[in-house]
């Protein structure tokens, strides 16, 4: 996930980069990244400028909240970002909070924390297996998606169910925004 700004030509080309969970410092939970996480994209050079635009993707093993059943997740994320190379610029210093980037012709642009930050902006807090997952009985312990069992309980409705429409709101305002100023007042509130 390093960019070497010299060898980036004009116009459009395609890059994919294969990381694992160690390179970008996910190894703490490195258990639940169970495939490749899969940068991919293209650069968009002209002249100075460089448009780089793709996506962070990878499959992970979580436990639905609900009824603790493990499952697979899939996870993506959009990465857009501006470089502009200059002379004498700063090797290697990243701004990412700023509009875009400045480095040095030659350069190298390290996209390892970015990458990170957006897949912990990502990370399901309350995976579920199905939306309509029915959870496990409070009182015998029995996954409810198997059926039914023969203990007597008032039904009581979900503490998440206000949580979940908060954060399925969120997740559409975010797709709304297309110029990935969102993504940053995120990754600053999540600090
Ligand atoms: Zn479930
Ligand atoms: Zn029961």
């Amino acid at each position: 996930m390093i960019f070497e700004l010299a060898k980036i030509q004009q116009g459009i080309s395609k890059f994919r980069f294969q990381l694992t969970a160690a390179e970008l410092e996910l190894d703490y939970c490195k258990e639940a990244f169970t495939e490749a996480i899969v940068f991919s994209g293209q650069t968009n050079r002209s002249g100075d400028e460089i448009i780089v635009k793709g996506t962070v993707a990878t499959k992970m093993k979580v436990q639905c909240s609900r009824c603790l059943k493990p499952f697979y997740y899939e996870l993506a994320a959009d990465v857009e970002f501006v470089v502009k190379t200059q002379d004498k610029g700063p090797d290697n210093v990243i701004v990412w909070d700023e509009d875009y980037v400045i480095v040095d012709h030659y350069g190298t642009l390290d996209t390892a924390s970015l990458l990170r930050d957006l897949i912990l902006l990502e990370l399901p807090l309350h995976p579920l297996c199905d939306q309509n997952c029915k959870g496990l009985c409070p009182i015998c312990g029995k996954n409810l998606n198997e059926g039914p069992c023969s203990c007597e309980r008032e039904d009581i409705p979900s503490v998440w169910g206000p949580l979940e429409r908060i954060k399925e709101e969120k997740i559409t305002k975010k797709i709304e925004v297309k110029d990935g100023s969102t993504k940053k007042k995120t990754l600053k509130s999540a600090e």
